[in-house]
């Protein structure tokens, strides 16, 4: 959990967490209503975080993402941005205590991922396992463009432009997003390889450079080592200690060799971002299969009384169950797994006997989990009618929180152009716009 204040002169709110925060980064893209199967697999976790003061929470509506996949048709994407930051807001999700915000309107997130890109090979892209199965899988859109294929860079220019010194980098995720995240730390790893300082400290002397010379050996430097060369320079050195530290991780090597710390330093642009695997509750869609928008088998967080009825009357059950008289086995009924979500133990207790007896029928069973998830879904929906009603509210939330995350994007791409191009790049002053230079230049 965090506090937002409104720095002096500025007209936005700034996350001002203690430095020790790990920060959490997520998002959603905005691709139609949500619905119950993300309120468990990712909101509820959102919500519990959001409100752990050990975390500054970043959530974000990934509008440019729902276009790796839908660029051919994009009417539906702003008003779908509102109706996701809706449910967001119905869920819990809570401006003051987290920066919420539209990706598009943080355009660094853009000009990180194009930086990234330069140094991203295609090998890593192409072996992403959900970049193959969606080639696959997806038959009504074609998929073979670039922005869905360096969707893993721009995902990862979207986590780590939130890096901060010292601070631990967080994503939730499923164990079906693992893989996304261990591409965006080789990416890091490489961006820092290539554009960090170098690190050997400068001070191999006469003392110390038998040591030296062990630690050079321990990282695996297998040419000559002269003890004069190492007085002289400690460059090539310095560039073999992080080339092996890129390969490796740079956490992993400093805590392998911290033995031999005092000769050596990162001081890395980027946070390389770990998994936070989220155990979460089974939900299936009502077909049994799982719960998607695609596959019209989600109950979503804005639908009606009659609405949630008409979907769940229908659902899957135990095929054993084919007849009122045949005993069968809750386990394996996707009715049984929604009622661990919403109902009572006793209610739990009567499904779960009556079923393995024959002495409930489907109705009656699929009739009392419905009315527990119409219990639980009754105050998100409330909330969700609040801010429907209060649509210029939810805009100034999204452009507040948006705000709120450039500057931060702004500080990480300040130290990133250093990075890449130098402190004294040329272009540092004719871009900025409005100065001496530029208006003379344009007259
Ligand atoms: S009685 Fe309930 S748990 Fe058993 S098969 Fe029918 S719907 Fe599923």
């Amino acid at each position: 959990m965090q506090h937002l204040q409104k720095p002096r002169g500025e007209g936005v709110l700034v996350p001002t967490a203690p430095e020790s925060s790990k920060r959490i980064i997520s998002g959603m893209r905005p691709t139609g209503r949500l619905h119950i199967g993300h309120y468990f697999g990712a909101l509820q976790n959102w919500v519990r975080l959001q409100n752990d003061p050990s975390y500054e929470c970043f959530y974000f509506i990934a509008d440019w993402h729902a276009l790796t996949s839908d660029y051919a048709d994009t009417s539906g994407v702003a008003e779908n941005t509102l109706q996701i930051m809706i449910d967001y807001l119905a869920a819990g999700l809570d401006p003051k205590k987290s920066v919420i915000f539209q990706q598009s309107l943080v355009p660094e997130h853009a000009e990180l991922h194009l930086l990234l890109s330069m140094v991203t090979p295609l090998g890593w892209l192409e072996r992403v396992p959900t970049y193959k199965e969606a080639l696959e899988n997806v038959k009504n859109k074609d998929l073979h463009m670039y922005g869905f294929f360096g969707y893993p860079v721009l995902q990862t220019a979207d986590i780590v432009i939130y890096s901060k010194k010292g601070a631990p980098l967080v994503v939730p995720v499923g164990e079906d997003q693992v893989s996304h995240v261990e591409v965006s730390r080789e990416i890091v790893r490489r961006f820092d390889y290539l554009f960090s300082p170098e690190v050997f400290t400068d001070e191999v002397n006469l003392k110390n450079v038998r040591e030296v010379k062990r630690f050079m050996r321990a990282v695996g430097w297998d040419g000559e080592l002269k003890t004069d060369d190492l007085l002289k320079s400690s460059l090539a050195y310095g560039h073999w200690v992080k080339k092996v530290a890129a390969e490796i991780g740079f956490d992993n090597f400093t805590e392998k060799f911290k033995e031999y710390q005092r000769f050596f330093r990162f001081e890395l642009v980027l946070v390389e971002p770990q998994a936070m695997l989220t155990k979460t509750p089974k939900v299936p869609g009502t077909d049994g299969r799982k719960m998607s928008k695609s596959y019209g088998n989600a109950v979503t967080l804005s639908e009606t009384d009659e609405g949630i009825w008409q979907k769940i009357r229908p659902m899957k059950t135990d095929p054993a169950r084919a007849r009122r008289e045949n005993p069968g086995n809750p386990d394996v009924c996707p009715v049984y797994d929604w009622h661990k979500l919403f109902s009572p133990s006793e209610t739990l207790e009567w499904a779960n006997q009556g079923c393995r007896t024959a002495g409930i029928g489907c109705t009656d069973c699929k009739r009392a989990m419905a009315d527990n998830l119409i219990r639980w879904i009754a105050p998100i929906r409330q909330r969700r009618l609040y801010y429907e009603a209060n649509q210029k509210l939810v805009r100034r939330e999204i452009q507040e929180g948006s705000a709120a995350a450039r500057i931060v994007a702004q500080r990480t791409m300040k130290r990133v152009r250093d990075a890449v191009f130098g402190k004294n790049r040329i272009l540092r002053r004719t871009l900025q716009p409005g100065t001496k230079k530029q208006k003379a230049g344009s007259g």
